[in-house]
């Protein structure tokens, strides 16, 4: 009888017990190909050895030393690693343990930065609905998932949420995509003109949503009038990349393709690549001036931070994401695996579209292609499509709620960069046999 506390009490899941490349295998010898490196996690594949080397390594020299007491070097070398590929302006490295961590960090920096530059009333934060920035309560007061909000609404730390840069269902007809980013961009101005700019702390989005609506890229142009807003009330700009970062959209970091620098960015999953649990704030060297010239330190810690162990393994990921050039494979991938996904799906009567850049892509199914419709929610086209992929032996991240947390389904694609056309062909085909069973 297992103790575990499970995510789910009535389901039954298989024991994982080897990975190998892209393949994930149980217990009882079935392989599962894992289609969406978890949620977006395993960028190297499973067995990589050189990380695997390097974690190793480290543990043979030092397991852990308290940030509190003693720097190290695993985490100098990855901040220094990390800073030489990050956009401009950004000098300094929080490294923190998980997606999570990182969004309260950069929240509570934020709330610091205002403070030390004399700007006390300064409360607010503005996201977007639709988004997802973690489940602790200060992350999820900011996100943007109504379902997943509910139930602990009554004491989490409020936010207020504009539209998300949201295509396909959130353009006119006869509007174009750029008028269409600058409408919604513009909601940025709206909301911090009601709130009291003065008010405001800063604005936090996904660069491309990932969990909540499925791989959703902004238009052109959307995010530099965003930029330009905060730059005009004095609010920052966060970038959450935890799930779309260090590679994934073909890229190192995904708002290099918006043309955007924004003042903090959160990146997790990829970073350590499911070898270890890591992740990390960034900061300007403005922000973090402030913070030194003031106060003197950030008033935040946990334990783990900057891991020795979880940053050697993270150097690892990073040297075979630039220098070893897995990015730029995640760039042509991607786009081997968009035609894939259009060839497949592009004339399929319940997929309504096909989106996402590099290695991370979803598909949005409907009920009809010509009206949009979802599927009624008591269809369970998600849950039922991550069931019966997982039998045909292919782990992918179907979720529901995509348009309003309770209607329509998606499923976020993001395999492995190594993955090879052949097995790209093998999780579209998979793909395609689970949805014609539950369709
Ligand atoms: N931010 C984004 C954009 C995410 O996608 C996630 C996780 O899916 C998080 C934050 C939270 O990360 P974690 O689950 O590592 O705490």
């Amino acid at each position: 009888m297992s103790h575990v506390f499970p995510r789910h009490t009535k389901s039954v899941m298989p024991t994982a017990v080897r990975g190998e490349g892209i393949y994930i295998y149980d217990s009882n010898g079935k392989s599962y190909l894992d289609g969406s490196g978890g949620a977006a996690v395993s960028c190297l594949g499973h067995s990589d050895p050189d990380v695997i080397a390097a974690i190793k390594s480290q543990l043979d020299s030092l397991d852990f030393a308290h940030t509190g007491f003693l720097t190290s070097e695993p985490a100098e070398a990855l901040a220094t690693r990390l800073i030489k590929h990050a956009p401009e302006g950004i000098d300094r490295v929080y490294l923190v343990s998980g997606g999570s961590e990182a969004v309260e960090a950069a929240l509570k920096l934020s709330r610091q930065y205002m403070l030390e530059i004399g700007q006390p009333k300064r409360t607010k934060f503005i996201s977007r609905r639709q988004s997802y920035h973690g489940n602790t309560l200060g992350a999820l007061g900011t996100g943007g998932n109504m379902w997943r909000r509910e139930p602990f609404d009554p004491v989490m730390v409020s936010a207020s949420h504009i539209a998300p840069c949201y295509e396909y269902r959130g353009r006119a007809e006869g509007e174009s995509a750029e008028d269409y980013g600058l409408r919604v961009a513009n909601e940025l101005e709206t909301e911090l003109l009601r709130l009291g700019p003065e008010t405001v702390i800063g604005f936090l989005a996904e660069p491309v949503v990932g969990a909540t609506a499925g791989a959703v890229p902004s238009v052109p142009g959307y995010f530099k009038r965003i930029r330009e807003i905060c730059d005009q009330y004095g609010i920052l700009l966060i970038l959450d990349e935890v799930m779309c970062g260090m590679g994934r959209t073909g890229t190192f970091f995904a708002c290099e393709q918006d043309d955007v620098a924004p003042d903090i960015i959160t990146i997790a999953k990829g970073l350590g690549a499911g070898y270890q649990p890591i992740g990390a704030m960034l900061c300007t060297n403005e922000i973090y001036g402030a913070i030194e010239q003031g106060t003197g330190f950030f008033q935040h810690g946990h334990t783990y931070l900057g891991h020795p162990v979880a940053c050697a393994a993270a150097n690892a990921v990073v040297t075979k994401l630039t220098d070893g050039g897995l990015t730029k494979r995640s760039a042509t991938m991607g786009k081997y695996f968009e035609k894939a996904l259009h060839a497949e799906f592009g004339q399929h009567p319940h997929v309504g579209d096909i989106r996402g850049r590099g290695m991370f892509r979803a598909l949005e199914f409907v009920s009809d292609c010509g009206t949009k419709t979802p599927f009624d929610p008591d269809k369970r086209v998600a849950a039922r499509l991550k069931a019966k992929a997982m039998e045909n032996g292919l782990i992918c991240y179907p979720m529901n709620g995509t348009i309003d947390g309770h209607h329509g389904d998606h499923v976020l694609l993001a395999p492995p960069f190594i993955s090879t056309e052949a097995q790209i062909d093998e999780l579209v085909g998979k793909l395609s046999d689970s949805l014609a069973a539950i369709l």
